[in-house]
């Protein structure tokens, strides 16, 4: 996707962010008619949403939403699409925007057909970020199965041998180690942040122990545990040795709605749960699972009825209460949890194979506020100034969200910067 920077004028609409918010804005507007470019920080498209084994409520695979839009994309001449590339500065006002756009170089150019032979020459090695470090990959790599663009990419840590193998074993000339960073100006007229989120740092949460523990794990390093392409294929099974696990306990609100950490609710963590209760279930028919929690939340008819059918399940378990510490058997990598039942007002002690933190979503611009004339809230969600104009948040850059209000909320800002080059 080579970008004419000529192609791009003030009648254009940047994207930034290229999750399942960003995809649909971008498709909304470019589908009536807009020029749109795409921004990615990440070498493809999907964002959080190609991280999970399956999405509530219809419990489809994340290729069921994903791939019909980049066959979309794909098909539309208007979308311009630009991977790990980042906004160093916008300028400029409603209508009429200069913007700075930074992009890493891939090593790897459009004639990449995805063949993974340099894949196989590849002995340098790095953490798997995309299973949460749980594994190692190539440092030639596709970032996973369903990458959109299905294109490798050299990580720079590559040893110079390897750089070499890569090279030569290329029958498509696609790999080329002289790409340069590159720094490139747009004008657009209007600008929708979809940036998204990322998980809290379980590691802050101190008495619950991740990082300490290997038994204990985040509700996304759960997805990818699950999901056929992660790190286990697909296994649910203990990080400290392979076991599978016949009792698991899930602490909702891990971190949230305290003070400390994430002051406010992530919206969809106890339905994440629910959700991963029954990637277990799939698995271990006589699996015993216990959820921790404070209040349930589980907004609208489809999720309350996703909650009423889990309640069927007797091997499922709700204790209405906040664990406080956890410890480790170090003989059996066990994890031992101190609870306070508020139901029966009796504190509770339990040992489980393993233990899942429900963390909740943080913006990710709270730490790494862009050169750009945005608002934000305590938290670090962009607040929508919509008699400004010009600047949109949609998704969970904007709040905590699940996929179909992210989706809901990407269209209406696809359509709030249509205003804007309408108005201009
Ligand atoms: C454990 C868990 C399970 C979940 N399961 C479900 C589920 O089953 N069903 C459901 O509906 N929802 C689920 N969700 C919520 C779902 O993940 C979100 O609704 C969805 O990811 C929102 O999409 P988004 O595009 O707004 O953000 P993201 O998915 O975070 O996408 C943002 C994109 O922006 C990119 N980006 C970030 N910063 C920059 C930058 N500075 N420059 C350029 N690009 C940038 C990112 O790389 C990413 O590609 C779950 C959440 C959690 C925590």
């Amino acid at each position: 996707m080579t970008i004419e920077k000529s192609a791009l004028t003030s009648g254009s609409i940047m994207i930034v962010g290229g999750g399942i918010s960003g995809i649909t804005t971008a498709l909304e507007a470019a589908e009536v008619g807009y020029e749109v470019l795409l921004i990615e920080k990440e070498p493809s498209l999907g964002g959080r949403v190609s991280q999970l084994k399956h999405y509530f409520p219809k419990l489809c695979p994340p290729t069921c939403g994903l791939e019909i839009n980049y066959k979309r994309i794909k098909d539309n001449p208007k979308i311009k699409v630009i991977t790990m590339a980042e906004i160093e500065k916008v300028e400029g006002t409603a209508g009429n925007y200069t913007v700075d756009v930074k992009i890493s170089p891939r090593y790897v150019n459009e004639n990449c057909t995805a063949c993974g032979e340099c894949a196989k020459v590849c002995e340098s090695e790095i953490a798997d970020e995309f299973n949460f470090g749980m594994n190692r990959k190539k440092a030639a790599y596709l970032p996973h199965n369903m990458a959109f663009p299905s294109r490798y990419v050299m990580a720079p840590s590559m040893s110079a041998d390897d750089r070499a193998k890569c090279k030569e074993v290329c029958k498509f000339d696609a790999v080329d180690f002289d790409m340069q960073s590159k720094n490139l100006t747009f004008k657009v007229g209007a600008i929708v942040w979809a940036t998204g989120w990322k998980p809290y740092d379980a590691a802050r949460i101190d008495n619950l122990g991740f990082g300490r523990y290997q038994n204990i794990v985040t509700n996304m390093m759960l997805e990818r545990l699950a999901s056929k392409n992660g790190p286990t294929q697909g296994k649910i099974v203990r990080p400290s040795d392979d076991k599978a696990p016949a009792t698991i306990a899930f602490v909702q609100c891990a971190g949230s709605r305290d003070e400390n950490h994430l002051p406010y609710c992530s919206y969809i963590c106890c339905m994440a749960s629910l959700k991963h209760a029954t990637y277990i279930r799939e698995q271990y028919p006589d699996a015993k699972i216990y959820i921790y929690y404070i209040d349930l939340r589980t907004p609208g008819r489809k999720y309350e009825n996703f909650y009423s059918k889990l309640k069927q399940d007797k091997n499922v378990f709700f204790v209405k209460g906040k664990v406080a510490e956890v410890s480790e058997d170090s003989s059996t990598g066990n994890i031992n949890l101190v609870a306070e039942d508020t139901l029966s007002g009796e504190k509770v002690r339990q040992t489980v194979d393993m233990l899942v933190l429900a963390t909740g979503m943080q913006p990710s611009l709270s730490d790494d506020k862009p050169n750009a004339d945005l608002q934000f809230n305590p938290d670090g969600f962009v607040i929508n100034d919509f008699k400004k104009g010009g600047m949109f948040a949609a998704g969970c850059a904007n709040k905590p969200a699940d996929v179909v209000s992210s989706n809901q909320n990407a269209t209406g800002m696809a359509l709030k910067a249509i205003q804007t080059l309408v108005r201009r």
